[in-house]
C-alpha cells in the first residue's frame, strides 16, 4: 500500500485530506492518505502534498522543527510532491524578498501576485495535458514569474504561469481540494509508480 502524505503543520489540510481520498476512490489504488508533520512520518511517506495556508508560517515552522532536511531527501528520491498555492512558494528557489524557501524547483515566484484577498477569483482554465478546461479557484495565489531548467509550464493567467512541473514536483497557484473536479489529483496519482 502505498502512504499519500498531505504536510500538516498549517493551511487547507482537510480539505486536501478529503479530495484526495475521493480521488484515490476513483482510480482504485491501494492508497492510504494522512495528515503527516514529523520527520518519521514525512521520510515514511512515497508522495506528499504541501497545502495552501500562509507560505510564510509553513516555512518558519519547517524551520523551527529542523524538517527541511528530510523534505529535500523527499524531493531528491524523486518521490511525488504537489504544491498548492502557498505549497508552490515553498517549493520554489527565488521569491521576492529572501524569506525561507525550500529551493526544490527551477523557479522564481511571485506572492500575491493576483491581489489580496478580496481579488480571489475563479477560471476556466486550459491546462496542458488537459482534456476541458479545469475549474480553477485562486486565493490570493502566487505566479512563476520565470523558470529554467527541467521545469515546464503547464497553464497560464494573463500570460503569468499558475501551473509547473518538473520531473514528479507539480506546483499549481490554484487550490484542487476546493473543486469537486478530481483531475489535479489523478494527474499528480499517476506519478506514483
Ligand atoms: N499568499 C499566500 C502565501 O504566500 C498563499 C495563499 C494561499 O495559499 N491561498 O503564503
Amino acid at each position: 500500500m502505498k502512504k499519500i502524505g498531505i504536510f500538516s503543520l498549517q493551511g487547507s489540510v482537510t480539505e486536501h485530506l478529503v479530495s484526495m481520498k475521493k480521488a484515490v476512490e476513483s482510480t482504485g489504488l491501494n492508497a492510504s492518505v494522512d495528515a503527516v508533520a514529523s520527520r518519521k512520518q514525512l521520510a515514511e511517506s512515497d508522495a506528499l502534498v504541501f497545502p495552501g495556508g500562509e507560505s510564510t508560517t509553513i516555512g518558519r515552522l519547517i524551520r523551527m522543527y529542523g524538517l527541511d532536511g528530510v523534505i529535500k531527501n523527499f524531493v531528491a528520491e524523486n518521490k511525488p510532491v504537489m504544491g498548492t498555492c502557498a505549497g508552490m512558494v515553498l517549493l520554489a528557489s527565488k521569491v521576492e524578498d529572501n524569506r525561507f524557501i525550500l529551493g526544490c524547483m527551477d523557479l522564481e515566484v511571485e506572492r500575491n501576485a493576483f491581489g489580496r484577498q478580496r481579488e480571489s477569483f475563479e477560471k476556466d482554465l486550459s491546462i496542458k495535458g488537459f482534456k476541458g478546461n479545469y475549474p480553477a479557484v485562486f486565493i490570493r495565489a502566487p505566479a512563476i514569474k520565470s523558470s529554467w531548467g527541467r521545469c515546464e509550464v503547464l497553464a497560464k493567467v494573463d500570460g503569468l504561469g499558475v501551473m509547473a512541473k518538473q520531473d514528479n514536483i507539480i506546483v499549481l497557484s490554484f487550490h484542487p481540494e476546493l473543486v469537486s473536479d478530481t483531475r489535479v489529483q489523478c494527474f499528480f496519482l499517476d506519478l506514483l509508480d
